[in-house]
This record gives structure tokens, sequence and C-alpha cells, in this order.
């Protein structure tokens, strides 16, 4: 069943709270579409309707769109976080319906069509697109969250960098051996695509990259460890391509601990349960790619518009995306759970965004002009995960394939994906250059590393020093 959209806009709200900023209701004749989240699904919806008989604003509380499928480089030294950001007014220049607002929504009033936003301004809107996506989930253990960080964002992919790399700097300093193994060990929690390409990435750092950049240690001897709960890595992926992942993972020299199911992470590692024994793994680093929780909205769009949640908190979408009962309200992207094709809801990844992004588009106009409007279809084309140079699984349905091939389309796919060209141009030369030389250049360690609070730690070979220097 497909839900019909008034053709008219509906009478322009009130007030700005602030005074400074008058609220833009678009002109007072046009349909006001108003999208919240500039990620893969708001972005695609916006470029859709960049030529429909509409006014368009995008709200997004950053000022650019992630490509989040490359953060884990990011996170690694391979890239710059500029290398894969675009920013919103600069992708959505040419689309002169649109306008982009550098800003939060808070709340929402279904029955007067009015968006609130963090700083108190109102906005009105005659449709509204939600696609604020997901954050980490840490399954009711939110304290693991300061200990062991998630990857979501271009802070996230910093924080873990600077993790990664101090931790190098720190077992350089340290005489005690155990205390350098913990430095050395890196703990990956979670063995789906990002935490499969980190595991990869981070033995290619302590294997290749670093190899003979320090003269205390020997980074080829740092432990890398991914602990995944099911019986597989990638688990959603065909047991032919997890069991090809996990000896890539293992040729790289990563350990893979399946079936173990983490039970406390602190400053002195990770206890694992594997059946009946228990293990605790010294590491200082540990890094969170295990699941995902709703963005705020999802909750939002439930207390005001009775909108069912599933267990993750994302909103349960009609066939055609809209919220049940509110038929100008639709939910796209990671955040909706659509359940009307195949089994299972469909995967959080950026294809199902950006197709849902364009159907929505399309399905305004659609119904504008009073035209029928089918239900959304998911064309699944196909998935992909990196493990590491020369080395990826690719499972198009009707072929499945690893090895240098796959990671030749893996390439492909990710520079095809990028939003702009000039980050298509970095990002290839960059890989280029990394592949021939092996190198990370992005490698900067930037701000305090929480975990070193103990001076004691890293000064261990300090009283050496002060001997042979003698004081002054
Ligand atoms: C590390 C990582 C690796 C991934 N790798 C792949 C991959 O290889 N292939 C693949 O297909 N998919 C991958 N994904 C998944 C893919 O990135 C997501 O499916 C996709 O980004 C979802 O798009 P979205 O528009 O729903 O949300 P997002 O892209 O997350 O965008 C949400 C946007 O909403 C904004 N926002 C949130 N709340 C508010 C608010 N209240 N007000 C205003 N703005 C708000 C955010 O700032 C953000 O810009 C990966 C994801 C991650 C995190």
């Amino acid at each position: 069943m497909v839900s019909t959209i008034d053709n008219q806009s509906s009478p322009p709200p009130t007030t700005s709270a602030t005074g400074t900023d008058p609220i833009w209701t678009g002109s007072s004749h046009r349909h006001h579409v108003v999208i919240v989240g500039g990620g893969f699904g708001g972005l695609y919806a916006a470029k859709a309707l960049g030529r429909a008989p509409v006014d368009v604003t995008l709200i997004d509380k950053r000022n650019f769109h992630l490509f989040q499928p490359l953060l884990y480089q990011v996170a690694t030294g391979a890239i710059s976080p500029a290398d894969i950001a675009s920013p919103l007014r600069g992708v959505l220049a040419r689309n002169k319906n649109t306008r982009v607002l550098l800003n939060e929504v808070t709340d929402l009033n279904p029955e007067t069509q009015i968006l609130i936003l963090k700083n108190g301004d109102a906005l009105h809107y005659d449709t509204l697109i939600v696609a604020t996506g997901v954050s980490h989930h840490y399954f009711g253990n939110d304290q693991w969250q300061t200990i062991a960080p998630g990857l979501k964002t271009v802070e996230d992919a910093l924080e873990m960098r600077r993790r990664i790399f101090s931790a190098f700097e720190t077992a350089e300093k340290i005489e005690d051996p155990a205390l350098q193994k913990a430095w050395m060990t890196f703990a990956i929690v979670g063995g789906g695509p990002t935490g499969v390409e980190l595991a990869g990435a981070i033995a290619e750092i302590a294997h290749g990259t670093l190899r003979h950049n320090f003269r205390h240690i020997d980074t080829s001897q740092a432990e890398i460890i991914l602990i995944e709960g099911m019986d597989r890595v990638l688990p959603p992926y065909d047991p032919s391509l997890s069991a090809t992942a996990k000896e890539s993972l293992q040729r790289l020299g990563v350990t893979v601990r399946t079936q173990a199911m983490v039970t406390n992470i602190d400053e002195q590692g990770v206890t694992l349960k594997q059946g009946d024994t228990t293990e605790a793994i010294a590491t200082k680093t540990v890094l969170w790619a295990a699941g995902v929780k709703a963005s705020s909205m999802g909750q939002i769009l439930a207390d005001r518009t009775g909108a069912e949640l599933d267990r993750a908190g994302r909103v349960v979408v009609e066939p055609d995306l809209s919220v049940s009962g509110h038929g100008n309200i639709f939910v796209i992207g990671d955040l909706a759970n659509f359940p009307h094709q195949g089994d299972r809801p469909l995967p959080g990844v950026a294809p199902v965004a950006m197709q849902e992004g364009e159907y929505v588009a399309k399905s305004i106009v659609q119904r504008l002009k009073g035209e029928t409007v089918n239900p959304f279809r998911y064309l699944d084309l196909g998935s992909l995960a990196v493990i590491g140079k020369n080395s990826a699984v690719v499972d198009l349905g009707f072929v499945k394939f690893a090895g240098p091939l796959a990671w030749l389309v893996w390439v492909f796919a990710h520079i095809y994906y990028l939003i702009e060209f000039d980050n298509k141009l970095i990002v290839m030369i960059q890989w280029g250059w990394n592949y021939v030389t092996k190198s990370r250049g992005a490698r900067l360690i930037t701000g305090e590393d929480a975990r070193i609070v103990d001076p004691t730690e890293v000064r261990q070979r300090e009283p050496e020093k002060a001997l042979t220097t003698g004081g002054r």
C-alpha cells in the first residue's frame, strides 16, 4: 500500500529562536522537501531532487559528506580525512532549488510539520526524509566505549590512528617485556567487513610499513587478534568467502578467534569466553567493530509518530519507505529497517542507502504529479570486502571470487563511488604510491593519547638517560 502526499505547500511556520536567520520555507508556492542527514541516503535524495519542481533543504550536523567505506584507511594512516570528505555545499552547489543548513535536528512535530533544530530554530516541511544513519552499539557495555573506540566519524578514525601509531611509539620506550607486548598487541572486536579491514591493515603496518622504522622494537612481532562471536569472519558472506578471508588474514599474520565472546574490556586488555574457557588477553589497544544502533532520530520518530522500532532502534518502514500512518515522512539508509524484500531486512550498506534516496526523490515527484508509485525494490549488485593489498572477496551472487582480481574490483568500485572528482584523483594517486612503496604517509599522531596515563610506563628508560646526561 502506497501513501499519497499533498501537492500544496502547507502554511509556513513561525519563528526563528535565534532571530538571526529567518526560517526558510522554500518558495511560497512550492512543495518543501527537508532532508535530514547528508550521508549516502540523504545526499543521493538531494541530488536526485536537483531538477524537481520542489524546494529542498538538506540539514546535517556536519558540513561534509563522509565516505565511510574508506574510514579505515584514515584510521590506519593510508589517506587523510579530507580525501574522503566532500563539503555538502560544494556537492550541491549546482542544485539551485537546494539549500544546505549546518544544524542538528533534535525534535519534530508531525501534526504541524515542524522540525526543531539544536539552536532552537524551527523549520517547516511538506515532505520529510530522515537519513541520519546509525552509531556504535556496545550491547549494554557503554563503559567500553572510551577503551575500545568504534569507527564511524572522522574523529573516530583519528582516534584510532592515534592509538595504533602511539602504541608502537610507546612500546619503543619500554623495557618491561610483558608491558611492551601489551602495547604491541592489537585486539579488534567484530569480524565483519570493518573488523577484517582494520585487522588486515594493522598487520600490513606492523609487518610492512613500520618494519625498519624502529630501533628498539621489532614491529613484525606485533600480535593482531581479530575476535568474532560467530563461527566465521564476514558472517553475512558465503561461507567459502569467509574461509578465504580467514586464510588471507592468517597469511598477513592476523590471529583469528571465532566463536569467542568478549566478556570484559578494561585498561589491561580483553577477556574472552570461548566455550567454557575464559581467557584474558593483555593489550593496550582494543578497537570496536562489532555493532550498530540507530541514531537518536529513530527514537524521536517513534515518540512523535508511533513508528515501530527494531531491536537496534531502526525504524520499520512501509514498502514505499514511509513511516506507517505518515505518508509524508520517509526514513532511508541505515536508519531504516526495510523488511519487505527477502527473509531479512536490507543490510546497512551504502548501495541500499543510495538507491533508497533516489527512489524517495523520484516517488515525491510522482506523487506531486498524481502518478502511481511502486514499492521500493533494492537491486543488489553484490558485496565486496577488502582484507589487504591484493586481497579481497567479491560476491556478485552468480559468481564469487577472491584474490588480486577481487581487490581490483574493490579498488575501482570505491574510487567510482567517491563523491567528487578531486577525491577520486587524490585517492587514486595516494593508493598507487602506497602500493608501490608500501608506505602510509598519513600516519600522524595528533592530540593526546588518553591511554598513556602512567608516566612511569613510558619513562622506564629515563633513569638510564639521567645517569648518562647528568643534571643541570
Ligand atoms: C567504517 C565503515 C565502513 C563501511 N564500509 C562499507 C563498505 O565497504 N561498503 C558499503 O556499502 N557500506 C559500508 N559502510 C556502510 C555505509 O557507510 C552506510 O551504509 C551508509 O553510510 C549509510 O548511509 P546513511 O545515509 O543512512 O547514513 P550516514 O552515511 O551515516 O549519514 C548520516 C548523516 O546524518 C547526519 N546526522 C545524524 N544525525 C543528525 C541529526 N540529528 N541532525 C542532522 N544531521 C544528522 C550525520 O552527520 C551524517 O552525515 C561502512 C560503514 C562504516 C562506518
